[in-house]
Parts: C-alpha cells; structure tokens; sequence
C-alpha cells in the first residue's frame, strides 16, 4: 500500500520558491482521494490511517540556534501552517477554496509527537558514525568550517568541534520521520536525495539485525515539477537561489504579499541588457526565471476548457509569445499572470491568520491520527528489539 510522507522546516511564511518547490507538488496530491478507504456508506466510521502525511519539522530547525529576536518556534509553525494550507494543500479538517478536506491526508507538527525522538534514539544506536560522517551535507559544513583559517573566514562559525551534535544526527531523525510511518514514497528536493539514502539502509539494517521486517525500504520521489520550478531563482541575482535567508528582502516573491508587493518586486527584479526575449537559462537566468514563474501561474490559471484543448504554457512558448517585446512588457506580463495566480493563496493566508484556533485544531487532529500510525511502529520496533512490552 501507498504512503507519503514529506516534511517542511517551520521558516515562517513560504516563499514563492517553497511554494514552486515543495508545496504545490503537496498540494497536488492532497487533491487524490482514496475512494475505497471511505465508501460513502461508511463515513460515519472510523477513518482508515491517512495515506499522506505532511509534517512542519520543528525538531530538524533546532538543529541551527536561533537568533536572539527572531520568531519563536511556535510562531514559525503556525505560520508555516498557514501557508501550507493557504497554497491548497487539503488536509483534513480544512476546508479551503482549493477544495474540501480530505481525510486521507493530515498535517502536522512533528514535536507534537514523541515516537519521532523516541525511534531517532533507537535508530541512532543502529547508526554507524562513519555513515553520518559521509553525508555531503555534514562533510561540506565540517570541511568549510576546518578550512576557514582566519578570525574573519571563520565569523559566526568558529571551531568545527563545536558544530552541534544535533546537526550530525539531522539525517537519523529524517530517517525516523519516514520510518515512523512506514513511508513507501518521500517526495523530496534533490538534496534531500542521499539522506533518504541513508534511511533505506537504516531500515534494511534493522530489519537484518533484528530478523522481522518492521521497516518498509522507503522510495525517493523526485516532484514532476514544472521547468525552473525546483529552483527558482533569486529576483535581485538570478545567479542564486531565491531563499528565505536571503537579507534582502526584494529577493523573493512572499505567498503572503499583496499584489502591490509583488508588482514592485517583479518590476524591480535584475534581468539583463538585451533586448527582447529569450529562453535560455545559462546565458539569461534573469529573464529564464521570470519566465518560469509566469508559466507556472499560467498553467494554474488554466480553464477546463484549455485542460481540454490540452494547453500547456512552457518558459519556451511564453518566451515565443513575447520574442519582442521589451522588458517592461515581459514584467507587465509576469505581474499579472503572477497576481491572478497568487491572490486567492494571499487571501486564504489572511483568513486563516485570523482563525488560529482553527489551523491548531487541524494540527491537533493531524497528530492524533499521525500517532495512530506510528504508535504501531513503536511497538513492532521495540519487539524486534526484544525490549519489555510496555503498558
Ligand atoms: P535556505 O535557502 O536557507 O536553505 P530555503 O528557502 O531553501 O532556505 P528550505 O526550508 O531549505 O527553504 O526548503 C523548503 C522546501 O522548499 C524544499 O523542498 C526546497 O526544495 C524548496 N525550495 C526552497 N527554495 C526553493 C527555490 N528557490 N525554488 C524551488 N524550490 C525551493
Ligand atoms: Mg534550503
């Protein structure tokens, strides 16, 4: 049986990149219904175990300090809720203009559960440290951090020895959020790629060492996302990823800006010095990036009379539509698509940040019916271990 589990850092409010990236893709799938899990005659039973589960990972973003002043934990997690929900992911409990609630889909915070900590332990202690030591994403920071020589390369680093332990273990706890759930399918951003590596081989290395089969080995699935989608670029460098840390704030579109913002932000974006308009990511990211954005509000924006017609907007075809128009049309274009596209997720953000008994109830709902699940796993894992039953 199908399960998916994909989880999301709580940074407050998601920016249109996270949008393009994670959650249009979450969005997507939350519109999939599992018809034969709730025959219409049942629907006053209990519900089957959810097949999609989206989770705000509060416990991995402790892994980097906060900085004094910045939003609580709690407050980076409802927000991110908010827009999660805002940009029509269907979780149950919510009904949004994206549609009403399904109830084979939930969401949730991840702290709300202690069997994520609580399989991290036991999983940790099937860990060999060399494996942790060879993820890229640990090997590049320790190694970036030993190189930087000098008081000023090392600023806000320091000595690599006091790289928090938490950091090293972020792939064990990713491994345990799947696991958890007995995930089959972890939609995940191609960094993501080797940690679900390694939770495969986590489990294959626990169902070996303990002789049952607890863990299911989890697949990566790489979103079908649209060109430029799975990462677009920054509006102010189009050299770099658009990003939340990011200091300017120009840089990236906000689920949560009003459509003046988004017009100022699209209008002031860095293109280049050509005239004219082209296609061609390497040579022109500045215009290749404004071109994706518009394709992806378009393709969203389209009627079931163009699905029928089998209309598909491409960066390539826009980039033909627009072959000579100036830059400011190009940009005139890119707002509008981008507005039209945006002003109901902008709305929902709104509503929903006015109702915030009602995002916790969703989350609460979430968890229980996340701890369901993996409660069950709990207990088959520590049988597999051989540890005393518990009450
Ligand atoms: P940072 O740049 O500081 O790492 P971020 O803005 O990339 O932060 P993450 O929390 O790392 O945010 O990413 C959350 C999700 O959003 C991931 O699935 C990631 O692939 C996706 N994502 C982030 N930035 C972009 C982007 N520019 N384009 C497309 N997808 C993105
Ligand atoms: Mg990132």
């Amino acid at each position: 049986e199908r399960r998916v589990f994909s989880g999301i850092q709580p940074t407050g409010m998601p920016h249109f990149g996270n949008f393009a990236g994670a959650l249009s893709n979450w969005a997507r799938l939350s519109a999939e219904y599992r018809h034969e899990a709730y025959p219409p005659q049942q629907s006053d039973g209990p519900l089957a175990h959810p097949s999609q589960l989206y989770c705000i990972v509060d416990l991995h973003s402790l892994t980097v300090p906060r900085r004094p002043g910045a939003p609580t934990p709690a407050e980076q997690t409802r927000d991110m809720a908010i827009g999660i929900l805002a940009s029509g992911v269907r979780a149950h409990g919510y009904d949004g203009p994206a549609g009403p609630s399904n109830p084979d889909v939930v969401l949730f915070c991840q702290s709300h559960l202690h069997e994520h900590s609580e399989l991290t332990w036991l999983l940790t202690c099937q860990t060999p440290m060399g494996m942790l030591r060879r993820m890229t994403q640990w090997k590049d920071k320790w190694q970036s951090m030993n190189k930087a020589t000098t008081e000023t390369e090392n600023l806000g680093q320091g000595d690599p020895e006091n790289l928090l332990a938490g950091l090293m273990m972020y792939p064990v706890l990713m491994a345990a959020d799947v696991l958890a759930y007995r995930a089959t399918e972890v939609p995940v951003g191609d960094d993501q790629r080797q940690h679900l590596e390694l939770a495969r081989e986590l489990a294959r290395m626990f169902n070996n060492s303990t002789k049952r089969t607890v863990f299911p080995p989890p697949r990566t699935v790489l979103p079908d996302l649209a060109p430029g989608a799975a990462r677009l670029m920054s509006l102010r460098d189009p050299t770099r990823k658009m990003s939340k840390s990011d200091p300017a704030a120009g840089s990236r579109l906000m689920i949560d800006d009003s459509p003046e913002d988004l017009r100022r932000k699209i209008a002031r974006a860095v293109t280049d010095s050509e005239m004219g308009v082209t296609y061609e990511p390497d040579r022109r990211p500045g215009i290749a990036n404004l071109l994706s954005i518009m394709a992806l509000c378009q393709n969203d924006l389209r009627t079931a009379a163009d699905l029928a017609a089998g209309v598909v907007h491409t960066p390539e075809s826009l980039a033909r539509d627009l072959a000579h128009a100036g830059h400011a049309v190009l940009k005139q274009a890119v707002a509008d698509a981008l507005c039209a596209r945006m002003a109901p997720v902008h709305e929902e953000v709104s509503r929903l940040r006015a109702d915030p008994d009602l995002v916790d109830e969703i989350l609460r709902m979430g968890a229980e019916r996340a701890r369901a699940i993996a409660r069950e796993t709990m207990v088959d894992a520590r049988a597999a271990l051989g540890m005393l039953e518990r009450w």
